[in-house]
């Protein structure tokens, strides 16, 4: 199996899942990218987190020229094949991809576990989550609970490189070792253009805010503070 990425636009990651054949993308902000990286191969699978266009703008012309199907939850309704809710199993390209709600960013946002490996869309970022939209700071929060109780070993695929301004923001509300060492780590790969992902569970224990924030409070303080950063 190998997963890759596609850049799009500023700072999304559309990224790719590939075995035996068989292609899969998750959250196709932009078809043309997709279209160059795929040169003759074909596309069978998107996989959708929430409905922002910059993550579903590139679906219906995707679709139409591969003829992909496409698995969102019922906010992306105008280009799903197959509805999704939270805790759905199903299995693609020999593996199993379990769906768990994450929302907040968006109504029903949701992320995809794929054994060792989640694609979380705008719900977790390196050191940094989505931003509230909805308003739902208990949802939000519930739902970057769950993502915490997965293994440490857990690969972390997030929607954006965001990395570098979230670890700004962290080291003005938390302080220690772990995230000064991981700043300088992204800050160098960031000179190089280069990406920071995929992050770990166990990582962003020790780096993201928002899995330190010791409550609701908190975290609701520390997600308005990162909105006027
Ligand atoms: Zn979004
Ligand atoms: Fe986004």
């Amino acid at each position: 199996m190998l997963i890759n990425y596609i850049k799009a636009f500023n700072d999304n990651y559309i990224w790719t899942i590939e075995k035996d054949g068989k292609t899969l993308v998750v959250d196709p902000g932009d078809a043309g990218p997709v279209i160059d990286y795929l040169k003759d191969k074909n596309l069978d699978y998107i996989l959708l987190t929430h409905k922002h266009m910059d993550h579903v703008g590139g679906v219906k012309e995707l679709k139409n020229k591969y003829g992909a199907k496409v698995y969102g939850p019922l906010e992306t309704k105008e280009y799903n094949d197959i509805f999704l809710s939270d805790g759905d199993e199903f299995e693609l390209l020999g593996e199993n991809f379990k769906v768990i709600l994450t929302a907040g960013h968006t109504e029903e946002h949701i992320s995809y576990l794929m054994g060792d490996k989640l694609f979380c869309g705008d719900a977790l970022f390196l050191a940094g989550c989505g931003r509230v939209f909805t308003k739902d700071y208990k949802k939000a929060y519930e739902g970057l609970n769950k993502l915490k109780n997965l293994d440490d070993d857990t690969y972390v695929y997030p929607a954006h490189e965001y990395s570098l301004a979230n670890l700004k923001f962290a080291k003005s509300v938390i302080s220690n070792d772990d995230l000064d060492r991981e700043f300088e780590r992204v800050k160098k790969l960031r000179e190089e253009e280069k990406i920071t992902l995929p992050s770990t569970i166990g990582k962003e224990k020790k780096i993201n805010p928002f899995f330190l924030a010791r409550d609701l409070d908190e975290f609701t303080q520390f997600r308005n503070k990162k909105d006027n950063f």
